[in-house]
């Protein structure tokens, strides 16, 4: 059972950001309006992430340490129909299966629990002072899988996966406060005001904030929103474009495809605007059991989506000529 779960976990955990990731959307789950995040040794000596969120409760906790034992999904129907970011009830008995984990969590005034895991057991837990929210630290991740160890990158290119994935999170959650921090030296701090722009603002720059121009439109079933820079403000890769699907960040290269070709011959060859882009659409359009780490999705009518971006950023860039 021990090698089962360290299999499964590796496909859930492939790298430090991938447990940054999924405690981070275990945060916003549970509705914490901040969320710090703090990692030692690029995230293989420790990770940290600590919210402000419901806490799990006492009774609760073993259950949340188990695989599939909390999985949101109970019917077919349901598969398609996901509106938290969390589902498969995988991700803490992952972590739990490749790393030391300590939980500290509070629902509410009385006392808290604390406890401890490793190698998918629990080792203890006992009662604790706490504040509200949990506080969950990952050390040592692939102690005992050091086939994942030697997959890893440099120590820099991890480093950057986990600021990308805190970036898009906060992006796709402008009314959270997001805190990153590398042994406790600030990278990324924003406000969790709800305002999209002064967020891009923290992330890419004041300056380009400024600049970058609002977009809105919709269909029956799709509506977007959100900032996209103008054709002067490019840059060489497409790792600027984010998309957020009913808040949940994904890649998806049709819709990226979708976006720079509403720029038309504006934007120089090789170069890519700086956007990010809100769909709202009904859960039931999305299947997002395509991949365990959820990030790439298959959805209904693509291709109407697709125009509207095309079409959205077509005419509100020529009006913004204008
Ligand atoms: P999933 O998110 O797919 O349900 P996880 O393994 O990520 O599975 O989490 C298991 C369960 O633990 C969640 O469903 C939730 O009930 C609880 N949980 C995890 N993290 C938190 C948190 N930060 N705050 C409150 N509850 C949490
Ligand atoms: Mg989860």
């Amino acid at each position: 059972a021990e090698l089962t779960n360290q299999i499964a976990a590796g496909e859930v955990i492939e790298r430090p950001a991938s447990v940054v990731k999924e405690l981070c959307e275990n945060s916003i789950d549970a509705g914490a309006t901040r969320i710090r995040v703090n990692f030692i040794n690029a995230g293989l000596q420790e990770i940290s992430v600590q919210d402000n969120g419901s806490g799990i409760a006492k009774d609760q906790l073993d259950l949340a340490f188990t695989r599939h034992a909390t999985s949101k999904i109970s019917t077919q129907r349901d598969l398609f129909n996901i509106s938290t970011l969390g589902f498969r009830g995988e991700a803490l008995a992952s972590i739990a299966a490749v790393a030391h984990v300590e939980i500290l969590t509070n629902t509410s005034g009385a006392n808290g629990v604390s406890a401890k895991f490793a190698a998918g057991k629990k080792l203890g837990q006992e009662d604790a002072a706490a504040p509200q929210g949990t506080k969950i630290v990952v050390r040592d991740l692939f102690y005992n899988t050091p086939a994942r160890l030697k997959y890893l990158r440099s120590e820099r290119t991890e480093i950057l996966k986990i600021v990308d994935i805190v970036d898009r999170l906060a992006l796709g959650h402008p009314e959270i406060s997001f805190t990153l921090t590398n042994n406790n030296k600030p990278i990324l701090k924003t406000v969790g005001r709800d305002d999209l722009r002064l967020d891009i603002a923290n992330i890419y720059g004041r300056h380009l904030a400024e600049k970058m121009i609002k977009i809105q439109g919709q269909t029956p079933d799709f509506k977007i929103s959100g900032l996209i820079s103008s054709a002067q403000d490019t840059r060489s890769t497409r790792n600027f474009i984010s998309f957020l699907l009913n808040g949940r960040y994904v890649k998806n290269y049709q819709l990226t495809q979708s976006l720079i070709s509403g720029y038309g011959s504006k934007i120089a060859a090789k170069r890519y605007p700086i956007a990010v882009i809100n769909i709202e659409l009904d859960p039931l359009l999305v299947d997002v059991n395509v991949h365990p780490t959820k990030q790439e999705v298959r959805l209904s009518k693509e291709k109407e989506l697709e125009r509207l971006i095309t079409q959205t950023i077509t005419d509100t860039l020529l009006k913004n000529e204008t």
